[in-house]
C-alpha cells in the first residue's frame, strides 16, 4: 500500500510549527509495513490543497490530509479537499448529530464547523471539536497533535501492508569509511540498507526477520561500534 501525506498550514511553512504530525504518521505508517511515497507541506490555500490532493489521490492507494480543519477564516482543508473532487461543503447532517450529542447546540458552534465536503463520511474527532471526513481514497484530520492521533485511532486499521522488520546498527566511523562494507552487506543479503551520519552513523536493514537478524549480525562483527557509557 502506498500513501501520500498533506500539511496544510502557513505556519509550518514558515518554520513557526515544526511538522511532527507528518513525522508521526510516516512513522506509524511504516510500522504496519505502509509505504509513504509523499509528504507535501502546502498553504492555506484552497487551490493549492486542491491540485496536490487531486494529484496524490490519483498515485496512491490513500492520501491523508492534516491541519486547518478549524471554522477560522484560515482554514480552508475541507474546501480544498471538496474542490478536489469537484464539488463544495455542506453542513453534514452526522457531523452535527455527532457535535450535539457531545452537548454543543449549533448556535454554540462557530458558522462551518459541521461543513464537509458533499458526499464526505464523518470521521469523529474524540479530543476535540472540528470533525474530520473520509471521502473517497483521501482522509482530511485535524492539525492539533493530540486530536489527529485520536482520530489516526479510528482509521488505523484501514491501512495495512507487508509488515517488515526492522533494525539498526551503530557505527563509530565515519560514513565514507563504511562504503564497501554497506555494499556488501545489501550484496549478500535480501535487506534495504539504509546509512544515516549524525554523531555515529545509524544502518537501518529492513525485510525479512531472519534476514535482518543475520544481515545486523554480519554487521556488528564488522564494523566499530560507539563506546558505551
Ligand atoms: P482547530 O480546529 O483547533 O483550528 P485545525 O485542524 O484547524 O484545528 P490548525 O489550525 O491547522 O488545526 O492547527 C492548530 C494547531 O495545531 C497549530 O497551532 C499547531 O500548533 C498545531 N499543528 C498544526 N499542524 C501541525 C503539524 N503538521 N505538526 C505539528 N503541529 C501542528
Ligand atoms: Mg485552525
Amino acid at each position: 500500500m502506498k500513501v501520500a501525506l498533506v500539511t496544510v498550514g502557513d505556519e509550518i511553512l514558515a518554520g513557526d510549527t515544526v511538522n511532527t504530525n507528518a513525522a508521526w504518521l510516516g512513522r506509524q505508517l511504516a510500522e504496519r509495513g505502509v509505504d509513504v511515497e509523499r509528504i507535501t507541506v502546502v498553504p492555506d490555500r484552497v487551490a493549492d490543497i486542491a491540485a496536490v490532493v487531486n494529484e496524490y489521490r490519483a498515485a496512491y492507494d490513500a492520501v491523508i490530509v492534516t491541519g486547518g480543519l478549524g471554522p477560522t477564516h484560515d482554514d480552508v482543508t475541507m474546501e480544498g479537499v471538496a474542490a478536489a473532487f469537484g464539488t463544495e461543503v455542506a453542513e453534514h447532517e452526522g457531523a452535527r448529530e455527532w457535535l450535539a450529542g457531545d452537548g454543543y447546540a449549533a448556535h454554540d458552534l462557530a458558522e462551518g464547523t459541521t461543513h464537509l465536503p458533499r458526499t464526505a463520511d464523518l470521521l469523529p474527532n474524540p479530543d476535540g471539536v472540528a470533525p474530520g471526513c473520509v471521502i473517497g481514497s483521501v482522509y482530511v484530520l485535524p492539525g492539533v497533535p493530540d486530536e489527529m492521533k485520536g482520530m489516526w485511532g479510528e482509521i488505523a486499521d484501514e491501512f495495512a501492508g507487508e509488515p517488515r522488520s526492522r533494525t539498526v546498527v551503530e557505527a563509530a566511523e565515519p560514513e565514507s569509511a563504511l562504503i564497501d562494507r554497506l555494499l556488501s552487506v545489501q550484496e549478500q543479503f535480501d535487506v534495504s540498507v539504509g546509512s544515516y551520519p549524525n554523531d555515529v552513523v545509524r544502518i537501518k536493514l529492513q525485510g525479512d526477520a531472519e534476514e535482518v537478524e543475520a544481515a545486523a549480525a554480519w554487521l556488528r562483527e564488522r564494523v566499530e561500534a560507539p563506546e558505551t557509557e
